[in-house]
C-alpha cells in the first residue's frame, strides 16, 4: 500500500473515522495530521462503537503504530482520557505517540474559545468550543507552546506564566475570572508524565517507515469546506484538512502520498455556520437527520443536512485530485423515491460549477436534477453489481459530476458494510 490520504469532501463528518478503520487493518502506521479534539470520529467494529477525538482511527490495529502528528494541536488531559476509555474497553494504546513537534492546546485556549463565541453573538462560528482556534492563532502568532516543551518543568511554568500575563488580560476584560499558572502548568504537566515516553520526535519513525515501504496512512478531519483557505472562510476549521495540509502535518514529503481518497456521504451534512447551498429545512431535514442519526460525535448536536452537492465535492477533488471517492451511508438513501443531486448553482443570474466565496455563495441557490431512488434497504449486499439499478445509476451519477471514480461503498457504519 502506497502512503494513503484519507480526506473528507464535504463539510466534515463524511465517515473518514470509518473508511480509516477499515484500512488501518492493513495499515503499519497510522497519522492524524491536523485539527484537535474538535473532531469525532465514529468507529464501529468487533470491539463495540467508539467516538475518537485525538486518537488515530487506526488504533484498534494492535500492529499499526498510531501517531498525533505534528501539524495537531493536542490538549493532553483530553487525550489521556480518550487513551483512559480506549484502555478501559481493552484497546491497547501502546502504540500511541504524540509528536513533541505538535501544540498544546492550554485550559486558556478552550475558555478563550468560548469567550470569542459569545462577543461574536449572531456571527458566531458554531466552534465546538474546544480551543482549537485559540490555539491554532497562538501557533501562527508565535504564542503557542511545543509539545516537547513539557520535558523542561521549569521552563515550561515560565513560558505558561508569560503566556498568561496578556491571556489573563483578554480573559479579564470579557469578565471572567483569571487563570492560575501554576495550576494551568501541574495539569499540563501531570498529563504529560502520564503520557510519559510517548511524546517524542516522529519524523524518524516517519522516514523509516516511508524507506521500508510500509503502509502509511494520514488520517485528516473535517472536510474541504471548513479547510482554512478553501472553504467558507471565516466558518472553517483553522487548520488545512486538504491532502496538501496532510504532507506538512503528517511530516511526510508530499510527492510520497500517492493515493488520496476523498470521503463523502451520499447526501451532505454539516454541523456550526456557514453557507450550505442544498440544505433542507423543516420536517424534510428533520426526517433524514432522525433516519440518519445525523447528531454530532463530538457534540451531540443536531446536524444541518442537505442533499448531495457535486459542486462542493468537485471543488474538493479540483484539490485534492482523489485517486478515488469512498461514498457513505447510501444506505440512507434507499427511503426516497426521488433524490435531488445538485449539479449547479444559479447565481446573480447565471449558472455556475464554481465554489464562490463565503458571501457570493450565501446567495447560491442548487441547480437540482432529479435521481430515481432505490426505494429499499441495502443491507446484506455483498457487491458493488449486486445494488440495485438505480443505486449504481447514482453512483455513477457522483463519479461524473465529481471527475473521481469511486473506490469504497458505505452501506452501513460497521466496518464490515463496505463494498470494495
Ligand atoms: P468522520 O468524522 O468523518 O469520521 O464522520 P463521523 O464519525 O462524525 O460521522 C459519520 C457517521 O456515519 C458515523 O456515525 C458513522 O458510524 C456513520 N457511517 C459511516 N459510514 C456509514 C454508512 O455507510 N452507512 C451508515 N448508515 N452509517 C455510516
Amino acid at each position: 500500500m502506497p502512503v494513503t490520504a484519507v480526506v473528507g469532501a464535504q463539510w466534515g463528518d463524511e465517515g473518514k473515522g470509518k473508511i480509516t478503520d477499515l484500512l488501518a487493518q492493513e495499515a503499519d502506521v497510522v497519522i492524524r495530521y491536523q485539527g484537535g479534539n474538535n473532531a469525532g470520529h465514529t468507529v464501529v467494529n468487533q470491539h463495540g462503537t467508539f467516538k475518537l477525538h485525538l486518537v488515530p482511527s487506526g488504533i484498534f490495529n494492535p500492529n499499526a503504530l498510531c501517531i498525533v502528528g505534528p501539524g495537531t494541536v493536542v490538549d493532553l488531559k483530553v487525550l489521556c482520557e480518550e487513551l483512559r476509555n480506549l484502555e478501559a474497553h481493552g484497546i491497547s494504546t501502546a502504540n500511541l505517540r504524540v509528536s513533541d513537534r505538535a501544540h498544546l492546546l492550554m485550559p486558556y485556549h478552550t475558555l478563550l474559545d468560548r469567550l470569542d463565541e459569545r462577543e461574536r453573538g449572531r456571527q458566531k462560528l458554531g466552534t465546538t468550543g474546544q480551543g482549537v482556534g485559540p490555539a491554532y492563532a497562538d501557533k501562527v502568532a508565535r504564542h503557542g507552546i511545543q509539545v516537547y516543551e513539557v520535558r523542561d518543568p521549569k521552563r515550561f511554568r515560565a513560558h505558561v506564566a508569560h503566556e498568561l500575563e496578556t491571556k489573563n488580560k483578554v480573559i479579564e476584560r470579557f469578565g471572567d475570572k483569571p487563570l492560575d499558572a501554576k495550576q494551568v502548568a501541574d495539569e499540563v504537566l501531570s498529563a504529560a508524565a502520564t503520557l510519559g515516553d510517548r511524546i517524542v520526535d516522529t519524523l524518524p519513525l516517519v522516514e523509516d517507515a516511508v524507506r521500508t515501504d510500509a503502509r502509511v496512512l494520514l488520517e485528516g478531519q473535517l472536510g474541504a469546506m471548513r479547510d482554512l483557505d478553501w472553504g467558507i472562510y471565516p466558518y472553517v476549521t483553522s487548520s488545512n484538512p486538504l491532502a496538501g495540509g496532510a504532507a506538512v502535518g503528517a511530516g511526510i514529503p508530499p510527492r510520497y502520498i500517492t493515493r488520496v481518497i476523498g470521503v463523502v456521504k451520499a447526501y451532505s451534512t454539516a454541523v456550526g455556520e456557514g453557507p450550505f447551498p442544498t440544505e433542507m429545512h423543516g420536517k424534510e431535514g428533520d426526517a433524514l437527520r432522525e433516519m440518519a442519526n445525523e447528531y454530532g460525535a463530538t457534540t451531540g448536536r443536531p446536524r444541518r443536512v442537505g442533499w448531495f452537492d457535486a459542486v462542493a465535492a468537485r471543488h474538493a477533488h479540483r484539490l485534492n485530485a482523489f485517486t478515488e471517492l469512498a461514498v457513505t451511508k447510501l444506505d440512507v438513501l434507499g427511503a426516497y423515491r426521488e433524490i435531488p443531486f445538485c449539479v449547479a448553482y444559479r447565481l446573480d443570474g447565471r449558472t455556475t460549477t464554481d465554489m464562490p466565496p463565503t458571501a457570493v455563495l450565501e446567495r447560491a441557490t442548487p441547480v437540482y436534477e432529479t435521481c430515481v431512488g432505490w426505494c429499499g434497504a441495502l443491507a446484506g449486499v455483498s457487491d458493488r453489481d449486486h445494488l440495485p439499478k438505480a443505486a449504481r445509476d447514482y453512483l455513477a451519477k457522483i463519479e461524473a459530476s465529481v471527475g473521481a471514480p469511486i473506490g469504497m461503498v458505505g452501506i452501513g457504519p460497521e466496518r464490515s458494510a463496505t463494498l470494495l
